[in-house]
């Protein structure tokens, strides 16, 4: 059987991707739920509906746990059948409750200083498009890639959507670095060879082996602070 190839452990590929004088393009993935957007309260009302209308005694509790997988996946994780029709449920419910997502508090601001220091932004989530793009268009950034379980490839914890992502932006995972909050983030990035940072401000906990941790959406900006790049300063502004 062949040896199957190691992929770089996290403090390594921090290294790499922070290399100075580097010339290469740095990306900034993002998972969206638990990251850029509070849709908790979202979640938790369309798991009310699911349960109300199938007649479920699945708590929300246990839908939660496998969040950041794609939701035929949770499906299957909570040994529930008929997860097309749930699916409508939960995403007609999900629509309906839209207006209850709030963003992380100080996250458009630090999108728009990694964009102003030549980050390539992406977003690897498992929110299908149609209810991931309105809550990004309200970030107001300049999203370089967008990868949902509407595209090819399988979900996180796979690696496909952040490799995919780094394939639309034409960019090494050396040079890119995944912020994502829940263990199946983790996996995904460090699967795909790619540094991880776990939002602190999230829906999870970090998994191993331990990753950086970032406080708040502002503590990510110390990982602007790399020689050669320097964030903008804007008046006012949290920089
Ligand atoms: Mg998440």
């Amino acid at each position: 059987m062949p040896s199957r190839p190691t992929p770089p452990t996290s403090p390594h590929a921090s290294r790499r991707w922070s290399q100075p004088g580097s010339e290469a393009p740095r990306v900034l993935l993002l998972d969206l739920d638990g990251v850029l957007v509070d849709t908790r309260p979202v979640m938790e009302s369309a798991w009310r509906r699911v349960q109300q209308a199938h007649g479920l005694d699945v708590p929300f509790e246990a839908y939660e746990r496998h969040l950041g997988r794609p939701f035929g996946d949770i499906m299957e994780q909570l040994g529930l059948v008929d997860a097309e029709l749930i699916h409508r449920t939960y995403a007609e419910a999900s629509t309906a409750a839209s207006h209850l997502a709030r963003q992380f508090e100080g996250v458009a601001e630090v999108l728009h200083a990694f964009a102003a220091a030549g980050w390539l932004l992406g977003i690897v989530t498992s929110k299908p498009l149609d209810r991931a793009a309105p809550l990004l268009a309200q970030l107001g950034v300049p999203f370089a890639t967008v990868r949902t379980p509407n595209g090819v490839g399988r979900g996180k914890p796979a690696p496909d959507p952040i490799l995919l992502a780094l394939i639309d932006v034409g960019a090494d995972p050396a040079d890119a670095m995944y912020v994502g909050d829940m263990a199946v983030d983790q996996e995904a990035a460090h699967r795909a060879g790619v540094a991880f940072v776990h939002a602190g401000w999230g829906y999870g906990r970090p998994s191993t082996p331990t990753p950086e941790v970032a406080d708040s959406p502002e503590d990510l900006l110390r990982f602007l602070a790399t020689a050669g790049h320097r964030a903008p300063f804007l008046e006012g502004s949290l920089l």
